[in-house]
């Protein structure tokens, strides 16, 4: 059996095999990298286009069995990421960013800064180079968020992010004294903006998480204007009163060219201990906006006091409470925009050579 086993009948078999999320086979999507084949031993590795890969599992399985099925003895299937890049220049961040994602919101409070935070750190955990950019200049809390209170001392006349469970941070609030108001306005607030995001040694990322202030003021706009985005997700809650806005949002996005990744419904319902689940603030306004909209609906997010313990105490409710509904239904919502950004890097990108070491 093993006289079939050639470089070309694997990569036939492989080019059987679906990435579900980017739906081209792994031959194609050229995912498939030092493929080394010794007597019946067979090993590759899969490359795929983020850590974060739900379906890493499945696609590990399906191809050591593609393999298997040649008559191979044995199949090592090593998987490995590398996240591809937007293509946008980021002019004013000189630095090796690869995809920045906005968190949005129609309206201050509805949990942007949170969802925010946790994505960031899903992210980080599956092994990631993330960046959090707390832009939210009029109520910038993710520091306390993140148990962070103050920056590492600058690099010459280069600000140095703060580090907290495995990401870089940098927030307006570490560069201001405590207390003092942030008041930003016209020019000044633009020129601001321009030097906090010109100022930072990021290094290299994978994915720059970048909160913006709610709405769709002066902030949100310069901002959003300032740094090319690879997309912005927008956060709501269920309610219809908080879909006005979150929509107003949205259409600030698509004004700028900034595609939509998605829409999060937070604080989408309680689950009490006998079992009941209450609507708080409403239901399926999440669903209904991703719909009208037509953008993808990417989860809800029910409400956990946890949530607001962990963000008060700075560990996120996905490092205090991994196993709980909340931390689950955010590991899964970073998930998810991951393979967005992958599907957008990736779309037209489809006849790139094969790697191959023998
Ligand atoms: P925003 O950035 O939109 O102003 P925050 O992220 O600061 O909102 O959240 C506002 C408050 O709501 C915080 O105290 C936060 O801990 C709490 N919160 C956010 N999401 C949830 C949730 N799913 N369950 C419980 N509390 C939440």
């Amino acid at each position: 059996m093993t006289d079939k086993l050639t470089k070309e009948s694997i990569l036939a078999a492989l080019s059987k095999v679906q990435e579900p999320e980017l739906r081209k086979d792994l031959v194609t999507l050229n995912m498939v990298r030092n493929l080394e084949i010794s007597g019946g031993n067979v090993s590759f590795t899969v490359m795929l286009t983020t850590p974060a890969c739900p379906l890493r599992g499945q696609i590990e399985k399906e191809a050591k069995q593609a393999v298997l099925a040649l008559g191979a003895k044995s199949v090592q299937v090593k998987l490995d990421s590398d996240v591809p890049n937007d293509g946008r220049m980021r002019g004013l961040v000189n630095m090796p960013i690869r995809n920045a994602i906005a968190v949005g919101s129609g309206k201050g409070g509805v949990g942007k800064s949170t969802v925010a935070v946790n994505i960031a750190v899903a992210l980080a955990q599956t092994g990631a180079r993330v960046g959090l950019l707390d832009a939210d200049i009029y109520g910038p809390n993710i520091p306390t968020m993140l148990g962070v209170e103050k920056l590492p001392p600058p690099n010459g006349n280069k600000l140095v992010p703060a580090q907290a469970y495995g990401l870089k941070m940098i927030s307006m609030g570490l560069l201001v004294k405590p207390g003092q108001p942030l008041i930003w306005r016209g020019p000044m607030l633009n020129s601001a903006i321009r030097q906090f995001l010109g100022d930072v040694e990021w290094g290299e990322l994978d994915y720059l998480i970048v909160d913006l202030p709610p709405g769709t003021g002066d902030a949100a706009l310069s901002l959003a204007q300032a740094l090319p985005l690879s997309g912005a997700v927008i956060v709501t809650l269920p309610q219809l009163v908080s879909l006005e806005d979150a929509s107003r949002g949205l259409q600030m996005f698509r004004t700028l060219e900034v595609p939509i990744l998605g829409v999060i419904e937070n604080m989408s319902y309680l689950d009490l201990p006998d079992g009941t689940r209450m609507d708080i603030f409403g239901s399926g306004g999440g669903e209904q906006l991703a719909q009208a909209t037509e953008t993808l609906f990417l989860g809800k997010i029910p409400i956990d006091q946890n949530v607001r313990i962990g963000g008060d105490s700075g560990r996120p409710v996905i490092v205090s409470n991994p196993d709980s509904p909340v931390a689950k239904a955010l590991a899964e919502i970073a998930q998810k925009v991951a393979a967005q950004i992958s599907i957008a890097a990736m779309s037209g990108k489809n006849e790139l050579p094969i790697n191959i070491v023998e």
